[in-house]
């Protein structure tokens, strides 16, 4: 004999019961995040755009190694490096990065690369909107990497301060630029001496090509 059905809540209980569901959530904390209205402080140590950074007299900290592309798993960085001249000087050594390059399409913000990077030239900031649906705009370039100036600083190129060498920079002796500082003429970037006076300790050298791959 077949078994009879149990016998369920009487029909009138059944729609009651499925709010009990949505009654009880009403009374949680809710874990819905306001974003963009409301930004979330992320955490100090998390991995965001790159940055290029500088010495304190304005000098940039990237030699040109390629160090950090070779690292990156993604195939995300493209770097030149070029030699120093006296006459148009980015770092304090022999070579500096003349072209740089993320490719925000491809990085997976593993931090490898800055892991790699002797110089501590790269790090990683807090900054992450970086979506964008232009494939070209997602590829950074050395301008948009570079760290800006604080005070003390005199933008790149120039003279490396008078008396110190490489070393000197990196055991902390040059504090900030020499009194008289000049930015040199970026004539590597098609830049006259004209547009190097009106850029004089302030703004950004002539923009590069993006090679992006
Ligand atoms: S964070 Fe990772 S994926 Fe992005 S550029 Fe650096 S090494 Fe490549
Ligand atoms: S960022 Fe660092 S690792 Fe990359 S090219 Fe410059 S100095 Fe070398």
């Amino acid at each position: 004999m077949a078994e009879e059905p149990k016998e369920t809540k009487p029909g009138f209980q059944n729609p009651v019961a499925g709010f009990g569901v949505t009654f009880k959530a009403m009374f949680k904390k809710r874990l819905t995040e306001q974003y963009p209205e409301q930004e979330k402080t992320t955490a100090p140590r998390f991995h965001g755009r790159h940055q290029l950074n500088r010495h304190p007299d304005g000098l940039e900290k990237c030699v040109g190694c390629e160090l950090c592309a070779w690292a990156c798993p993604a195939d995300a960085i493209y770097v030149e490096g070029a030699d120093n001249t006296d006459e148009e000087r980015y770092s304090p050594g022999e070579r500096y990065g003349r072209v740089y390059q993320i490719n925000y399409a491809r990085c997976i913000l593993c931090g490898l690369c800055i892991e790699a990077c002797p110089t501590r030239a790269l790090t990683m900031t807090n900054e992450f909107e970086l979506a964008d649906s232009s494939r070209a705009n997602l590829i950074y370039t050395k301008e948009q990497l570079l760290a800006g100036l604080d005070e003390g600083m005199v933008d790149s190129p120039h003279a490396i301060y008078p008396g110190m060498d490489e070393q000197d920079y990196y055991r902390g002796l040059v504090t900030e630029a020499a009194p008289g500082t000049e930015r040199q003429t970026a004539v590597s970037k098609g830049e006259g001496p004209q547009e190097a006076a009106s850029t004089s300790g302030e703004g950004e050298p002539a923009s590069e090509e993006v090679v992006g791959r």
